[in-house]
């Protein structure tokens, strides 16, 4: 098989550009004079280099067409998680973002809502913005398994061909959309925190950070639909409460094979550190290395007691067993948006910045006025948290009263 990519020599003047051009270090060029070498085990064929080269020196493989009449594809659709019944604010979230991916593109906004006893709430996602709701209530479906889930929602997507599918990037979402996403053949975004639709030709631009967040990456898929994205929670607004909004409820017929699951749910067991949920909370008090021992995160939860916060951390007191990862906030913890976010002994690197900088207000107590973290603080603390932190919490008890 011929290569995909390759410098034309006769073209190719040894500039350097494309060098310097490939984000994948996929470009080696070992002298000034020499013909640059693409090493195609690195090589992601993104296009950067033959973009970059002012020569037309690079050459790459027409990009494959799509296999699929792209035109029968229709709709966005939103998959409505739900624990016990309870609808989580992720899929409220995903249909306030749904539903403008839907209007520009003058489609249909569907909820896709699976579990059992939950027809009375399908009204609800039509207040939240659905046009339709497509309904698997099942007992079968009662408890979230992977196998079932995905296998109704497989069989959903081949029966309607949506154009775009949106899921939370939640434990269960990252779970389930990638088993869906490899059964249909579409190509599937993890962890976006932006989307719109690309108005030359409809396709969907999905944004997520890259490198540890130091790049934003947007990605399309143009050959294959549905284009299948998950979405980071508390990254876009809910959609409004609209009780007059009309829509249609259409309960679907599924096959009992589809229902079944070779795993069995035994129990479920609360962890048992977890207070509040993080990605909820409204206050967040979180701590870092700065706070030694696991024994000083009794600190940090007496004063998010007081304020009525969740507790966070950074990986350093995670990795150090200081706290369960549950608190993790960042790239590879949660992302959070709370009203205040309070960061104590947090020296505010970049992958920690990437779980919490959209916080409306953040607080940063640290002894080192040079800390990173002080540059996205509104409001910054120099000193020592043993003795600042007790203060506040004795302040925070007197004003509000507790
Ligand atoms: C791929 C990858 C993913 C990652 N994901 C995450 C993630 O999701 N979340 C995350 O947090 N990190 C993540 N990290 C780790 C990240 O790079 C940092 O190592 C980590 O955030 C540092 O934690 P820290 O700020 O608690 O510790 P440090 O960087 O050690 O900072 C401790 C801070 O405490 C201050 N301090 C010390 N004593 C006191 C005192 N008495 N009073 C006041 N201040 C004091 C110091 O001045 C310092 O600024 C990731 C790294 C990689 C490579």
């Amino acid at each position: 098989m011929s290569e995909p990519i390759k410098i034309i020599v006769e073209k190719c003047v040894r500039c350097g550009l494309c060098v310097k051009a490939c984000p994948f270090g996929a470009i080696e060029q070992k002298e000034r004079k020499e013909l640059p070498v693409i090493d195609l085990q690195k090589c992601t064929l993104c296009g950067a280099c033959k973009e970059a080269c002012k020569f037309d020196a690079v050459w790459m493989q027409e990009k494959a067409a799509p296999t699929q009449d792209l035109s029968a594809f229709r709709d966005v659709w939103v998959f409505i998680e739900q624990h016990d019944g309870v609808i989580q604010s992720i899929a409220y979230e995903l249909l306030g973002e749904g539903r403008k991916l839907a209007d520009s593109m003058k489609m249909q906004l569907c909820a896709v809502f699976l579990g059992s006893q939950i027809t009375g709430k399908a009204q609800e996602l039509i207040a939240r913005g659905a046009d339709k709701v497509y309904l698997v209530d099942r007992a079968e479906l009662a408890h979230y398994q992977d196998e079932s889930y995905a296998a109704v929602l497989i069989e959903l997507v081949n029966r309607h061909k949506p154009n775009i599918f949106l899921c939370g990037a939640s434990t269960i979402g990252r779970s389930l959309v990638s088993r869906v996403a490899v059964k249909v053949k579409a190509g599937l975004t993890a962890d976006c925190t932006g989307l719109a639709i690309d108005p030359a030709n409809g396709n969907l631009l999905q944004t997520r950070p890259a490198f540890g967040g130091n790049i934003m990456a947007t990605i399309v898929t143009p050959n294959s639909r549905p284009q299948m994205a998950t979405v980071r929670h508390k990254v876009m607004k809910e959609a409004e409460i609209d009780p007059t909004r009309n829509g249609k409820v259409i309960e679907e017929a599924i096959a009992e094979t589809l229902l079944q699951s070779r795993a069995r749910r035994i129990r479920f067991e609360v962890e048992r550190e977890a207070t509040m949920n993080i990605a909820e909370a409204n206050i967040i008090v979180s701590g870092g290395r700065g706070l030694q021992t696991p024994e000083n995160f009794a600190m940090l939860r007496e004063l998010a007691e007081v304020l009525g916060a969740g507790v966070g951390a950074s990986r350093a007191a995670v990795d150090s067993n200081w706290i369960p990862y549950s608190h993790q906030v960042g790239q590879t913890g949660k992302t959070v948006c709370p009203k205040i976010y309070i960061a104590v002994g947090i020296s505010g690197q970049i992958q920690h910045l990437a779980g919490m900088q959209s916080s409306d207000i953040i607080i940063a107590i640290n002894k080192d006025p040079d800390a990173p973290i002080f540059k996205v603080a509104t409001y910054g603390i120099v000193g020592d948290l043993f003795a600042i932190v007790p203060k506040l919490t004795s302040e925070f008890r007197k004003v509000l009263g507790k």
